[in-house]
């Protein structure tokens, strides 16, 4: 069988082939040997199709991880801003009661008067209380704080992580997506060129069944049952699929038939 140059156009190849092999010498058997090979390509396009539809949904969910990670750094850091902040409010608490505390110890300086002197002299008592409270609390807050700042730490540690391993999906992806567009790109040239050299008739035929039955146009006879539909064939059938005389197709589903 003659095989047209690479530099032909599909359509001139069509031509080139029914000028060669006229469609009449070419046996049922020879077509449907054809056609498998088609189909084999076919099927192998299909595979990488829906390879190559699930890439894009595997990226989002490799960045998906990241957002997790990003979302808890995130919020460690937003909690200890919060905590720095209370801590300052306690500070400042502090700082305004010992003001208080200087300025009652001077009015009890500046009185002559024993009761004034006394309630001033429990003024401060009480305010000296709040600061002990207040240290307490600043204290408390300080020690949270430190454990917020590990918090952070070990949340930028873990994004970094995710970050390199993400990385590492996203470059496995590519590579993947480089590989499965080369290889589809080989597989049409090459069904392009069988497609070429099967009968013109035949090929719409073979389309809109690798079309409408899923990637299976040709299917084998086994045990008098069609393996497409798995539907009892009716004798007739039968004969003309073990006869090779012509092209048949199941009477359920319609696929093109060939022998065990
Ligand atoms: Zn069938």
């Amino acid at each position: 069988m003659a095989t047209p140059s690479s530099s032909q156009t599909k359509n001139s190849q069509r031509t080139l082939a029914h000028l060669v092999i006229p469609v009449q010498y070419i046996s049922v058997r020879e077509q449907i040997q054809q056609l498998l090979v088609l189909q084999e390509r076919d099927q192998k396009l299909l595979i990488i199709a829906r390879d190559l539809e699930r890439i894009p949904r595997d990226e989002a969910h490799a960045n998906s991880a990241l957002a997790g990670d990003q979302a808890t750094l995130a919020k460690a850091i937003d909690t200890l801003r919060h905590c720095e902040v209370d801590t300052k409010k306690v500070e400042l608490d502090i700082a305004t009661r010992k003001t208080t505390i200087l300025r009652l110890r001077q009015q009890q300086f500046e009185t002559r008067k024993n009761e004034e002197y006394t309630a001033l002299g429990n003024e401060v008592i009480r305010y000296e209380k709040e600061i002990d409270r207040l240290e307490t609390t600043e204290l408390e807050f300080m020690e949270k704080a430190d454990e917020l700042r590990l918090k952070v730490k070990e949340a930028e540690a873990q994004l970094k992580r995710s970050q390199t391993l993400v990385n590492d999906d996203l470059a496995d992806l590519a590579n993947k997506k480089e590989q499965l567009l080369a290889r589809k790109q080989e597989l049409q040239k090459e069904r392009s060129e069988l497609s070429a050299l099967i009968d013109a008739e035949v090929v719409p035929l073979y389309e809109r069944l690798m079309k409408g039955k899923n990637g299976s146009a040709l299917v084998q006879v086994a045990g008098g049952l069609c393996c497409g539909c798995h539907m009892k064939l009716v004798p007739s059938t039968l004969v003309k699929v073990l006869g090779g005389v012509e092209l048949t197709q199941c009477e359920n589903c319609g696929r093109i038939l060939y022998p065990e």
